[in-house]
């Protein structure tokens, strides 16, 4: 796929490098992001949070039969009364994997158990708890229902339908459904390769003894994290010094070993500036200074042939704009079509939260749920974008919009539910 060159931008009339709207980056990215194309051939097991680059079409209706969701007795309808009892022969059983072959007459019962095909002549699954039984008869109470308790062949996935598009994430229940159709490999998308480092003369790196002004770099962890847990093999390179050289030998050998290229550190103004110039002559990367809190600083842009995230070197800042705007690209560029966003929810703020319009503030919150099963959500604290407890403690992003000033307490809030999710 060509996309557009990133100069293309200069043309949008709302372009603003220095102001960018979340939700434009989020466009902008969108247009530029080209998803791999190249496919493998998977065992299912193998293929489990991969990307399918084929339809699945059924060749077959699931479940195979019609047969029985309860233990008890198939029955002809017919033969029952609406508000009488009715005594019926039992002339066999179906238990699941071993149908009954003959065919059910007038007055006949057939023991079945859950699963079991459901007999010719029956249409009907009387549960056994609501049955007596005396030697080969079995008595019906009044009051059943036509066709209950029986589960139609199809009713799960029904023959020729298209039972998941190209661009489906292989989810456990997705692996279930293929195996169900019999099915046991399946075409995906190669896995995209991404690469990331920090920059920062000040790292030091865990082993290393801190000297005056030194930290651990944090970053490459939660990035490394956040990687996995999208299910990604990232490649760390390390932490990189702010040297000209060493940052260009970086780039230049991530960009050729991977598709996508992340550092934290590096992007804000002062040190962009050093950056922007090695970048220019590798590629083409635009410096954005994001509306928003925390955050503010963004690169984005192509090194070489691989899309390329300069997020912030704050460790919260580097977290928030991994989740607001990498994970959904890099879902793109895995092949999935339509990322859908972090879950949201409204839920009560328990405090009044200071802000400024302008600008879309992701503070980290703790979403809790009380016992007349309402939300509510309170900020962590110190909401610092060096403070990398606060994504600690938060299991949500309060999301505070553009437009809006303070909120006062009790006021209804977007809520952006990280549990579990990356
Ligand atoms: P920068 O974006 O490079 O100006 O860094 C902003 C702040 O984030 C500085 O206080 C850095 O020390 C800190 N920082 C940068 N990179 C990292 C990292 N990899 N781990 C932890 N803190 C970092
Ligand atoms: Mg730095």
């Amino acid at each position: 796929m060509t996309t557009p060159p990133l100069s293309s931008l200069a043309a949008d009339s709302d372009y603003d490098p220095n102001s960018m709207p979340v939700e434009k980056a989020r466009a902008y990215i969108r247009k530029f992001l080209s998803p791999v194309t190249a496919v493998e051939r998977l065992h299912i097991r193998a293929a489990l949070g991969r990307v399918l680059a084929q339809e699945i079409l059924s060749t077959m209706d699931v479940p195979l039969n019609d047969n029985s969701a309860m233990d008890g007795y198939a029955v002809r309808f017919a033969d029952l009364k609406p508000d009488a009892e009715v005594a019926l022969t039992v002339i066999g059983a179906s238990f699941a994997g071993k149908p009954f072959s003959g065919v059910a007459g007038v007055g006949h019962a057939v023991r079945i158990m859950t699963g079991g095909v459901l007999p010719a002549g029956c249409d009907t699954v009387v549960m056994q708890e609501r049955v007596t039984v005396s030697g080969e008869r079995v008595t019906i109470p009044g009051g059943q229902q036509k066709a209950q308790n029986v589960r139609y062949a199809g009713d799960d996935i029904k023959h020729d339908a298209v039972v998941f598009e190209r661009g489906q994430i292989l989810r456990p229940a997705e692996l279930g459904m293929i195996a169900s159709l019999g099915i046991g490999e399946v075409s995906v998308y190669r896995k995209l390769r991404v690469a990331f480092f920090s920059t920062g003369d000040e790292l030091a790196a865990i082993g290393d003894r801190l000297a005056a002004g030194q930290l651990y770099d944090s970053n490459r962890y939660t990035i490394h994290g956040m990687l996995t847990r999208l299910g990604f093999d990232p490649i760390d390179m390390g932490s990189i010094p702010d040297d000209p050289v060493a940052i260009e030998a970086a780039f230049g050998e991530a960009s050729r070993a991977a598709d996508v290229v992340i550092t934290s550190g590096g992007v804000s103004v002062g040190e962009a500036d050093f950056v922007k110039q090695i970048l220019q002559r590798l590629g083409e990367v635009l410096f954005w200074k994001i509306a928003m809190k925390p955050g503010r600083p963004l690169a984005y842009g192509k090194v070489g042939d691989a899309h390329f995230f300069g997020l912030p070197g704050n460790p919260v800042s580097a977290m928030v704009t991994f989740y607001q705007f990498v994970r959904e690209a890099l879902l793109v560029l895995m092949g999935v079509p339509e990322p859908s966003p972090l879950p949201t929810l409204k839920a009560m703020c328990t405090s009044a939260i200071k802000k400024v319009p302008g600008r879309t503030e992701f503070q980290r919150g703790i979403l809790s749920q009380g016992s007349d099963g309402a939300w509510s959500v309170r900020v962590t604290g110190d909401q610092g974008s060096g403070i990398l407890s606060s994504m600690s403690q938060a299991n949500c992003f309060i999301v505070l919009p553009d437009t809006q000033g303070n909120t006062p307490a009790g006021a209804p809030v977007d809520v952006q539910i990280l549990e579990g999710l990356i």
